[in-house]
């Protein structure tokens, strides 16, 4: 078990998984014997989509899920290891107060012989307004996936996946589909079948639409202006495709220096050369067409 094999997984079942920074080593040690003891799903409070450093970033920097879903069906790893949800007073602190409140876990929890809290549970937080309406289909399959995937890591069975509400009365949540008994029914049902296919968007559109949004780069690119310093990073990544294509800046003997964001002579050249190796127009002008190829669209 590790997390990178984790995420090989995830990946595997088709899934569109975003890596936090860190998210292999996030997270307290597992309470227990090293393994969470089951899996629970939340909705986030709005806005929608949610955005996902909250779940982890400033200011508290404390650990509130282990992954989280948008709307979209993208998965964002967060933390491979355990959670914590309580104030910022210390860790120890934190992780004392987690196992006082969560001592009295409802009949729905103790049935599956879940006991241990929040910390011990693998935390979905799903970007949901928690209002009982639809979820997007993409959404669910994707938590579905991504919980099968999760329980298969650990060992755990459907049984071990929870609700917020079932731990809890004090919460309603994952509260879509018409409620939150509803919501978990489907994903525990979904995680014991067959694992559904995760559609993903079509995949034209996307590119179509990513190369128009790319700016038009030539020479002069990320020079400086009025004695400033300011080399772009477009500049930069389409010097990184030069490079990734065998086109090198003559100029830089680096791979940094190769990318440094100025579209200067070596650039221009590098831009030429690629351009004639590719029977396009060699006027070094980085348009939508050059770009596409670029690419290796
Ligand atoms: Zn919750």
């Amino acid at each position: 078990m590790s997390a990178t094999r984790l995420l090989t997984d995830l990946r595997a079942m088709g899934l569109r998984v975003v890596e936090e920074p860190g998210w292999k080593t996030r997270g307290n040690n597992w309470a227990v014997d090293g393994e969470p003891e089951g899996v629970m799903q939340h909705h986030t409070a709005p806005p929608n989509p949610f955005p996902i450093k909250k779940l982890y970033g400033p200011p508290l920097f404390r650990v509130k899920a282990n992954v989280a879903t948008h709307e979209d069906g993208v998965l964002f790893l967060i933390a491979y290891k355990a959670c914590n949800f309580s104030s910022g007073r210390g860790m120890s602190v934190i992780l004392r107060d987690n196992i006082r409140k969560s001592i009295a876990p409802t009949r729905n929890a103790t049935k599956r012989g879940l006991k241990g809290g929040n910390r011990h549970f693998w935390n979905f937080e799903n970007s949901h307004p928690g209002d009982g309406s639809v979820i997007p289909q993409i959404q669910l399959d994707t938590i579905i996936v991504a919980t099968q995937v999760v329980t298969d890591h650990f060992g755990m069975d459907p049984e071990q996946v929870i609700s917020h509400a079932e731990w809890t009365s004090r919460k309603i949540d994952p509260n879509w589909n018409g409620n939150n008994r509803i919501a978990i029914k489907q994903i525990r049902s979904g995680v014991a079948g067959t694992p559904p296919v995760v559609q993903p968007p079509p995949s034209t559109d996307w590119t179509e639409e990513l190369i128009m949004a790319l700016p038009t780069l030539a020479k002069g690119d990320g020079f400086a202006s009025e004695g400033k310093a300011h080399t772009r990073p477009d500049v930069a990544n389409a010097q990184g495709l030069l490079l990734a294509n065998g086109h090198k800046d003559q100029n830089s003997a680096t791979p940094e220096s190769a990318t440094d964001g100025w579209f200067g002579r070596g650039t221009d050249q590098s831009t030429r050369d690629f351009q004639t190796a590719n029977q396009l127009l060699a006027d070094g002008i980085i348009g939508q067409i050059t770009w596409t190829v670029l690419l290796g669209q």
